[in-house]
């Protein structure tokens, strides 16, 4: 498979297949409710969140997903599925955007501003090191990326981030401010930034542990994608 040409096409899907791949993880693509049944952890990846929402609501996927989050099998939202996983969205655009919820947190939906505002940078996650070895800084790729801007007590900080003060942000945000750029609750992960864009797989290894700590050792991990 031409994963370069794939991944200008659909970075995440291709990458989050790759990544789970080279931890011998098969991964399947969920589109139906009933193949949540099916599977023992679930990865929401980047994309759009109110285009993943209306497919969500059009594939009629939304009480099977809060379901699957309430009996506590492990889902890891990346960027768009960290939005789509927070108990509320704030920012332009976010009105009537319907969520799944779960993740106790307040999350700003494109709080590092547009595509354009895309940046790459070293971020800090002294928990990747402890759990999974290596270095203590994680290359974050963020692109259109949110910002959880508060958490509630159950919520384990993993990274957070200092804007630099002359960073342009959407309008009404403001730079030199600390936000929230990964969070655990529980058996939910969220990340701000794409690790399936890297070729570290700790993230990913991480999380299999939750999995694995859940006692769900045997199914493979799965991946909801954005229907195109
Ligand atoms: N900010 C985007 C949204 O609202 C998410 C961007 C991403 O997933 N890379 O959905």
């Amino acid at each position: 498979r031409a994963f370069g040409n794939e991944r200008t096409k659909n970075p995440s899907k291709c990458g989050l297949s790759l990544s789970l791949r080279r931890l011998g993880v098969k991964s399947v693509e969920i589109r139906k409710p009933e193949q949540l049944q099916d599977v023992t952890s679930l990865i929401i990846p980047g994309g759009e969140s109110t285009t993943m929402a209306k497919l969500a609501e059009y594939h009629n996927l939304f009480p099977a997903l809060r379901e699957f989050v309430k009996i506590g099998k492990p889902v890891w939202g990346t960027c768009a599925g960290l939005i789509f996983l927070a108990n509320k969205a704030v920012g332009q655009k976010t009105g009537g955007q319907e969520l799944i919820g779960g993740l106790d947190c307040t999350v700003h939906r494109n709080f590092f501003g547009s595509q354009i505002q895309s940046f790459e940078e070293e971020i800090s996650v002294p928990e990747l090191a402890s759990s999974e070895g290596g270095p203590e800084t994680f290359r974050g790729i963020f692109i259109r990326a949110p910002a959880i801007l508060e958490v509630g007590p159950e919520v384990q900080v993993l990274a957070d981030y200092t804007v630099p003060s002359n960073r342009v942000l959407e309008e009404n945000v403001e730079a030199e401010r600390k936000v929230i750029i990964a969070v655990r609750q529980g058996s939910i992960l969220a990340t701000a930034f794409h690790p399936e864009l890297t070729a570290d797989t700790r993230w990913h290894s991480y999380f299999l542990k939750m999995t694995e700590d859940t006692g769900e050792t045997e199914e493979a991990s799965s991946n909801l994608v954005p229907i195109q």
